[in-house]
Formats: structure tokens, sequence, C-alpha cells
């Protein structure tokens, strides 16, 4: 119900992936934390996954709480308990997800009716709590869960059409009136920027859907791209709120930096004694994200270049399914246990606590926004690995603008569930390892580069910093909305 007073109540719809929902999930409870009433919505097997966390904050007092509904999983044909596109054991299941999402649509917007929010922050992936916004006369909120600066890329592709004047899919090209010289090649643009199929109506749907709405919510920093979010707002016409780096603000203690995400496949307290006997910036933590399976024949050419390059590292795996590629070399698990060389977790691993260990000098990353924000958080230097969505336009921005990070030379998007096109080689990843972790003149700039912003976003957050005032000031103005709302044509874009 929506709550009297000047008490602010807020609803939020994440959407059933990790890289959008986990984000979404801190945004909820920095509201909590700022006195907001939050409410998720979201599905059994979803809120298993954040729980805990929830509940820690509600013994801390503040008033947030999990709105469960009924996933269809007969209806579809999913088996029970997946319900998130990290949880696919085969590419056919993510059409049969796609679908259970979109039969979420009915049991969501009756919550939102009965339950009367005072506001609603959305994933872009449901255009629809627009018009239960309208309905209700309050404002809609979006979060994409990705960087000013990929949105800003996308408008300059989609606005000139660069990739027309070339010849080749691997002729660079520039992506014009960006604030920075930013090239790049047919190949790494997201394949449906160029056909008009379904998924491009889907996008164009939320892209008009965003202009309409109050504002978006954005897990950056102003520090961080500013010349973005100006971009953003300036050239893109968008209002929008920068608040992050959320994971830095509600996860402060050991224990919920481990409880975050999911269930750790591995015992926190192993990985963390492993990284206590290192020496400060020795270990290279390697991670592709929630969704990312390699196949057996890109596992073998990472564990190869990283038993060449002799750095230690911590390795986060995720194998496809039916690959029945030989995918480590012979003997090399044993061989990284009994020297101490590296530490392999398969399956989840609990990323923010490895990332703030200080033995802990580097990371490689697919450029999935969380863990950019997260490795950057941590001021570590990243080696870039792209693979889908906007992670070509990030890695962009790490290495070309923040200057934070180094490519290792994938050159193909793909999606999610094909994988990777290509091989990244043993001896691009060897090169690559060894520039960062190694004490070169570049490595050393990098270094430098990243501790600053790693301090520039603890700064963000604390008393005083940017995205605590645009946090307290959205709240406000949400607050004298909430109070002088009368004609429901204020909101919205009507
Ligand atoms: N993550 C984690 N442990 C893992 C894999 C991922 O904690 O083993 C978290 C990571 O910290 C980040 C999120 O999952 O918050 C992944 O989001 P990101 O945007 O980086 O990539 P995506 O998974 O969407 O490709």
């Amino acid at each position: 119900m929506a709550s009297g007073g000047d008490e602010l109540n807020i609803i939020f719809v994440p959407y059933l992936s990790p890289g959008h929902m986990i984000p979404m999930i801190d945004v909820a409870r920095l509201f909590a934390a700022h006195g907001v009433i939050a409410t998720i919505i979201t599905t059994p097997s979803n809120s298993l996954l954040f729980q805990n966390s929830i509940d820690h904050d509600i013994n801390s007092g503040h008033k947030i709480s999990i709105h469960q509904i009924q996933f269809p999983h007969a209806e579809v044909g999913l088996p029970v308990g997946i319900e998130n596109f990290s949880t696919l054991t085969s590419p056919d299941m993510a059409p049969k997800l796609f679908y259970a999402v979109s039969m979420l649509q009915q049991s969501i917007e009756q919550v939102i009716l009965d339950r009367k929010p005072d506001c609603i922050v959305s994933d872009m992936f449901f255009p629809w709590t627009l018009q239960v916004a309208r309905q209700l006369g309050i404002p809609r909120f979006v979060f994409h869960g990705s960087s000013y600066f990929a949105q800003c890329a996308e408008h300059s592709v989609e606005q000139h059409k660069p990739y027309l004047n070339v010849e080749s899919d691997m002729e660079t090209f520039l992506l014009p009136e960006l604030p920075h010289k930013i090239e790049m090649m047919k190949l790494q643009l997201m394949d449906f920027m160029t056909p008009a199929d379904e998924f491009s109506k889907f996008m164009n749907l939320i892209k008009e859907t965003d202009k309409k709405s109050y504002g978006t919510i954005t897990n950056s920093f102003y520090e961080l791209e500013h010349d973005y979010e100006e971009y953003y707002k300036r050239v893109m016409g968008m209002k929008s709120w920068s608040m992050g780096p959320v994971s830095r603000v509600v996860n402060r203690d050991a224990s919920k930096k481990a409880q975050r995400g999911n269930k750790s496949a591995v015992g926190e307290q192993d990985c963390i004694t492993w990284l206590n006997f290192k020496e400060h910036n020795s270990v290279l933590y390697i991670c592709f994200g929630s969704l990312t399976k390699l196949s057996g024949a890109q596992l073998l050419e990472i564990a190869a270049g990283l038993e060449a390059s002799g750095h230690q590292f911590m390795w986060v795996i995720r194998k496809r399914e039916n690959d029945e590629d030989p995918w480590l070399p012979e003997g090399f698990e044993e061989r990284m246990r009994e020297s101490k060389k590296g530490f392999i977790i398969k399956g989840w691993a609990p990323q923010l606590l490895i990332l703030d260990h200080p033995a802990i000098g580097g990371m490689v990353t697919h450029c999935g926004w969380n863990s950019i924000l997260e490795g950057l958080n941590a001021g570590l230097p990243l080696i870039t690995w792209p693979l889908f969505a906007e992670q070509f336009y990030n890695e962009k921005l790490v290495t070309k603008v923040l200057r934070i990070g180094v490519s290792v030379g994938v050159t193909e998007w793909t999606t999610s569930y094909d994988g990777q096109k290509g091989l990244v080689r043993r001896e691009e990843v060897e090169k690559a390892v060894a520039l960062m972790m190694g004490g070169g003149r570049e490595a050393m700039e990098i270094r430098k580069q990243a501790k600053e912003l790693g301090a520039a976003a603890k700064k963000a957050v604390e008393n005083g910093g940017s995205s605590e005032a645009n946090l307290i000031a959205l709240i406000n103005e949400l607050k004298t909305v909430k109070q002088g709302a009368t004609a429901r044509d204020k909101f919205n874009g009507e």
C-alpha cells in the first residue's frame, strides 16, 4: 500500500539475470538504507539468491522485503528451480525462459496495482511497467545495468551508421560525435544493430519507453564518466541519477560481500586463506561473469597461457555442457594445487570478497559492467576480454578513455548463449598477463590510474560524495512529487 506522510514506498522489478538483478537489489537496499520502504518483486528461486542479504538489512532496521510471484515452470517446460538466465543448462532453454519472463507480466502488474507504490524502479526489459506507472500516476524509473559510455556509443552507431562506410567487417571506423576518439569494427557490433529483427524492434520499444519515463537510475558515478553522463543527458535527452558503485555501499562487511548474488562453489574462507599467503598485488583474478560458458578448447588455451606466464591466479571456470573437448592440460590442476600457483573455482565465486583482497593485483574480465565497476572499486587494472551485449563498448571505455586496462584482442561479438567465436590463443593470453602482472612502465601507469579511480569510487559513495548526493536529492524530489502529485500527466511522458 502507498505509505502515508513522508515515507516513500518504492517497488523494484529486477530482470532474471544476475548482471541486472544483483545491482538492482543493491539499489533497492541503498534506498532502504535511506529510509525508503522497498519491495522487490521476484520469483521463488531468485529470491533465495539474495534473501540472506535482505534478512541482514531487515535486522538492521531497514524496511525492505521481497514479494514472491509464482514462476510458470510447467507452462513453459522448464525444470523446477530454473528461473534465471545463469542457471540454464542448454541453449534451447533460453527461449523458454524468455517466454516465462513474458508470462510474469500479469502477476507483476497486479502486485504493483494492489500495493500502489509511490514509484516504480523497473529493469529496462520490462517496458510495460510504464503503463502501470501511468495508471497509478506515479514516476517510473528505468535501470539498465550498463555504463553511460556504452549507451552513448550505441546511440552514435545508431544515429550515424558509420559501419556503412567501411568495406570489410575488420576495417575500423570512428564513432561520430563522442567526446573521445573511439574506433570499432563491424564485427564488434551487436548483431541486432544491423538487421531489423524482432529483438531490434524490442530494443527500440525499450528506448522509446525509457524516454517517456521519469528518468534512469545508473550504476556509475560522475567522476568516472562525466563526459558521457553529460552526453547522455544533453544529446540523448535523458534524465538520469548516478548512484554507483552500488556494490560498495551496501556490501561493506565480509559476510555481505561473500553472500552477494549466489551461493559460492567454494568455501569463502578457503579462497581467503589461499590469498592470505600471497604477496600484495601478486594474483590475477579471472572471471567471465555469470552467463558465459567457454568451450573446452578456449579453456585449454587460457590454462596454457596462464601457466606459461608464470604468474599466480584465481580462475573462475564455467565450461559449456556437452563439450567433450579436453579442457585443461594434462596434470594442470594438480600442478597448480601443489605449486600453489593457481586456485580454480568451478562455479560461482564470491567475487566482491576476492577482488577486495590485497593479494589480488589484476583482473581478466569479459567487460560486464558490474565486473568492471567491481574491479575498479578495488583499484584493479583490467585485462579486457569482451564477448556479448555491450561489452565491446565497455572495453573501449576501459582501454581508451579510462586507461585502466589492456585488451587481450577479441575481435568478434557473439551472444551469451553462443559463447565465443574464434579462439584467443595461449600466446595472446600469456602476453596480456605478462604485461599486466609484470612491473613494466605501461603496467605501472595503468595500475596507478586504476588506484586513483578506485579512490574516486570510494569517495563518490561516502558522505557528501557525488553519488550519495544524487541519491538524497532524488529521494527528496520524490517526496515533493508525492506530496504535490495530483495530475497523472505530470509523469512518464503523458
Ligand atoms: N558474479 C559473482 N561470482 C561469479 C560470477 C559473477 O559474484 O562467479 C557477479 C559479479 O560480481 C557481478 C555479476 O555477477 O556482480 C555479473 O555481472 P556482469 O555485469 O559483470 O556480467 P554478466 O554476468 O551480466 O555477463
